[in-house]
């Protein structure tokens, strides 16, 4: 067995596998090793979504309506101000699927054009020559094997196996993820008792209650929906917000199906995506969009990035070294990664405020509007011109004046505001040359600092 590749994955997710066919059209010869067998992965979750145009931009065709991939599309999404009473639509084409059947078409249509899988092959560690990354030790059963690649990728999830096992002084961060850098999500499978009554999921198929982190989305069986909730802190927290939440939004009679327990990352990705012969995408690389938690089609964009740097990287004969990935980090953070960044330091004092201030909020149209979900879906920012910020600004005084919005709150709106801006135009700059990185970090650290967390604010 010749096991001498130009890349190496680690990883059959959506990130790992679309990385890989896009390197193996591109004539990069790669390979893939996944933990799981070649039946189970991609049983990590069932049901979830992704934007229609996403499947035309990346040269995935969308599931076919006949599959049991696919459950539904629509357009429209509710969102619910905290009491239920005021409702803004976003109106954005979106796909609900089925998560294994999709990674199982995905590994399908890139062996077909000649990506090579390993399964039940779970990454075991580096392999180094003078420090510097050259291959990996896969374990298959009880066998252990070496394979060589000059660049090795991480792309196995939040457990990051590749990147968290570097040594320190690699220029990655290793860091495991905290449990207050996640969102505990539990995914509850309810069939409605009486289907005929109007319920969430009547009018729109995806109805959302921000202030509860609350959702109803579609699902396969028939008079069923998804009913689920997210909350940083752990899985109690989630009980206790969908108590609260039934307590005050009123849902007809439904019986639970089933219960799945999951957990998103909600934390600011690795300064630097890329090192010695080494680069991580994906969860590995704590991509999610912070305004709803997907993944797929930001982890697919850095892929398109990546994979035009490997092929000029890999054009010299020599060892790619960090220097020569550079510029996957420049491109990314540069652009939409510095657009994230500011939205991450901003959204948890948006969502930390109180029920009667969200509700003041959604009432005014400020943040909690239907153009701005769709603004930020479009183009992973906020949309505020000058105009804008005039009218936001009037608004916040009406309801200090008006007592529907705190000093203190606006106060951290306003802190918010600006460090986020800031942390933007820091990522705009990011150093052309690694040479400059170590000062950079150091003041993405000061910024970073003061920021918020994702808290759980509820209690009535
Ligand atoms: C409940 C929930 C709902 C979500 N809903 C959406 C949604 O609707 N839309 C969306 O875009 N995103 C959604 N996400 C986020 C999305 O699932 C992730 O962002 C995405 O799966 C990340 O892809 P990935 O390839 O980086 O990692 P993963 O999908 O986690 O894939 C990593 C792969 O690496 C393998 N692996 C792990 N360790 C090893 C090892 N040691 N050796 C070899 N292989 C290994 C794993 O088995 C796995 O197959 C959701 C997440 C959760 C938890």
């Amino acid at each position: 067995m010749n096991k001498k590749y130009d890349v190496l994955i680690i990883g059959a997710g959506p990130a790992g596998i679309y990385l890989g066919w896009e390197l193996e059209k591109k004539g990069i010869r790669t390979i893939i090793f996944e933990r799981d067998s070649r039946t189970e992965v991609g049983s990590k979750m069932d049901q979830f979504h992704m934007d229609a145009y996403t499947f035309d931009e990346f040269g995935v065709p969308p599931p076919s309506p006949e599959t049991d991939e696919y459950i539904t599309s629509f357009n429209i999404t509710n969102h619910y101000s905290p009491s239920g009473k005021i409702v803004k639509k976003m109106n954005w084409p979106v796909i609900a699927m089925r998560f294994p059947f999709f990674i199982q078409r995905l590994i399908k249509i890139s062996e077909a054009d000649g990506l090579q899988f390993e399964f039940s092959s779970r990454f075991k560690c580096g392999i180094f020559d003078k420090n510097k990354l050259i291959g990996i030790v896969i374990k298959k059963i009880n066998e252990e094997y070496e394979y060589f690649g000059r660049i090795i990728v991480d792309a196995s999830g939040t457990n990051a196996v590749v990147r968290s096992s570097l040594p320190e002084n690699y220029g990655i961060e290793t860091f495991n993820i905290n449990d207050d850098e996640k969102m505990y999500v539990i995914q509850r499978v309810i069939r409605w008792l009486k289907p005929d009554e109007p319920h969430p999921g009547t009018e729109a198929k995806s109805n959302t209650w921000m202030y509860y982190k609350n959702w109803i989305a579609p699902h396969f069986a028939s008079k069923a929906n998804i009913f689920g909730n997210g909350q940083p802190g752990g899985y109690e927290n989630v009980e206790k917000a969908n108590k609260i939440f039934l307590e005050n939004i009123h849902f007809p009679p439904y019986e639970i199906l089933e219960e799945h327990k999951a957990t998103t990352v909600y934390r600011r990705s690795p300064y630097s995506l890329v090192g010695d012969g080494f680069f991580c995408i994906g969860d590995s690389a704590c991509m999610t969009k912070p305004f709803n938690g997907e993944g797929i089609s930001l982890s697919w964009i850095v892929a398109k990035i990546a994979t035009d740097v490997f092929i000029k990287a890999l054009k010299s004969p020599n060892y790619v070294s960090k220097n020569e990935l550079w510029d996957i980090n420049i491109r990314y953070y540069r652009d939409i990664g510095a657009k994230l960044a500011a939205l991450l330091a901003q959204i948890p004092v948006a969502a930390n405020t109180t029920k009667k201030e969200m509700e003041y909020l959604f009432k005014k149209n400020i943040i909690f509007s239907g153009k701005d979900f769709e603004h930020m879906n479009q183009y992973h920012e906020l949309h505020i011109n000058f105009g804008r910020m005039i009218k936001i600004i009037a608004v916040f005084i009406w309801g200090l004046i008006t007592q529907q919005f705190s000093r203190s709150t606006l106060n951290s709106m306003l802190k918010y505001m600006k460090i986020s801006d800031k942390i933007r135009k820091h990522y705009e700059k990011f150093p052309e040359n690694p040479e400059y990185f170590n000062e950079w970090v150091q003041k993405a650290e000061e910024l970073w600092n003061p920021v918020e967390k994702m808290k759980f604010i509820l209690n009535n």
